[in-house]
């Protein structure tokens, strides 16, 4: 054997193990097993029928998910983020303009990733624990006349639920695409991208879908579409909508390679599909409701205050909630953490210092998890070092 010298010598990487807590923060959430299961099943190459019959499972099922008939609906590899990056960079060119209902920390993430390609943004904001009338976006869409309105569905930083129902018709009577993150709401609040006029969304697999992150679906519509397919500017190779709805074959026949997709999330996605379809998705939003129905009563009956006032904006998903004075909210989720072995979080973007982020979405969505988290904060609650 050649002798070599080698600059960083061989690490000593031990193998790590820990007991799993159960994840009630606002993501990631816990995988159904059969997702756990699915990510160990084989891994083939892109250019081969298996692999092109797993993508065509998934453009079923995120058609199912999204509620929609459009074509161009895939799934981006990478994180909620890179969901975020491909509709904004594929949709506006430089000097375009972008309109940006900001409540949260996802919507001001939308505005450095515009701003970094030249796109110009005009951003209107509301209260982070409200949300927004669609009179108002009506008065911004005629002020400013973007070429499209970005607005978070379900936001985590802040536990609140955007209406979104004929919002795409205001949007389009204003020549306007309508872009929405439903990274967090997705399978857990009812959504409707074609009946209420969403021109481009994408989600991600770590939240209600309780998948395991990495891959982001997306979709746009026809309107949307015919942009891509006449747009005058290049967006980044790696997000180009164009290229990939040939990867993902999603006007027929053209099965070309792009990148190497991963197989096993491709799998993961697959079977969190199969999940949702076998349960359905008026079902799966019906238990979402009902378990965090049974948390907040339970909230409640704990004398706590909710972060968002009116119950017409809390999001299904994540409940924020406001710590009596005196409570840091850090060593309280981390209490919770050492103690019943749940994690929680403290606030984010807005919310920090402001209130905790529970999140009963996916798997967990279940009046058991509930109660486990509720008896857990009841235990805090008691706990005079916290203070
Ligand atoms: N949007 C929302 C509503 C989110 O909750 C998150 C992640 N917490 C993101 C976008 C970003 O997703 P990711 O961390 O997967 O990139």
């Amino acid at each position: 054997m050649a002798t070599y010298e080698l600059t960083v010598s061989a690490p000593n990487i031990e193998d790590r193990s820990f007991t799993k807590p159960l994840l009630c923060g606002p993501g990631p959430c816990d995988l159904w097993p059969s997702v756990s299961e699915a990510l160990a099943k084989p891994v083939i190459t892109p250019l081969c029928d298996e692999h092109y019959n797993v993508i065509d499972d998934i453009r079923a099922g995120l058609q199912y998910i999204f509620q929609t008939r459009n074509k161009l609906v895939y799934a981006v590899s990478g994180s909620g983020h890179s969901g975020m990056e491909t509709i904004i960079s594929n949709l506006l060119g430089p000097n375009e303009v972008l309109l940006i209902a900001s409540r949260g920390i996802w919507d001001q993430r939308a505005n450095i990733i515009a701003n970094r390609y030249g796109i110009k943004t005009i951003i209107i904001s509301a209260p982070f624990n409200t949300t927004f009338s669609h009179d108002t976006l009506e008065v911004a869409l005629n002020k400013h006349k973007p070429t499209a309105l970005f607005i978070t569905h379900g936001d985590s930083s802040t536990g609140t639920v955007q209406n979104l129902k004929g919002l795409g018709e205001i949007c389009h009577r204003h020549g306007a695409f309508l872009l929405v993150d439903t990274v967090v709401s997705l399978v857990g609040e009812p959504f409707f991208m074609d009946d209420w006029g969403v021109d481009a969304v994408y989600t991600s697999t770590q939240k209600a879908l309780s998948g395991p992150a990495g891959i982001s679906p997306v979709a746009f519509s026809q309107f949307a579409a015919d942009k891509i397919n006449n747009r005058k500017h290049e967006p980044p190779f790696y997000f180009d909508a164009k290229l990939l709805a040939q990867q993902w074959n999603c006007y027929g026949n053209t099965r070309q390679y792009h990148h190497t997709l991963s197989l096993p999330l491709l799998w993961a996605l697959r079977q969190c599909l199969r999940e949702v379809a076998k349960e359905t998705l008026p079902k799966s939003w019906a238990r979402h409701a009902a378990t965090t129905a049974h948390f907040h009563r339970r909230i409640q009956q704990m004398s706590l205050q909710f972060l968002v006032p009116k119950p017409e904006d809390r999001l299904a998903t994540v409940t924020t909630i406001v710590l009596p004075n005196g409570y840091d909210y850090v060593k309280f989720y981390k209490y919770i953490r050492d103690k019943y072995n749940i994690l929680i979080f403290a606030g984010l973007g807005p919310t920090v210092g402001k209130a905790l982020r529970i999140g009963l979405m996916g798997v967990n969505s279940t009046i058991e998890v509930a109660d486990a988290v509720a008896d857990a904060m009841m235990g805090a609650l008691k706990v005079k070092s916290l203070l």
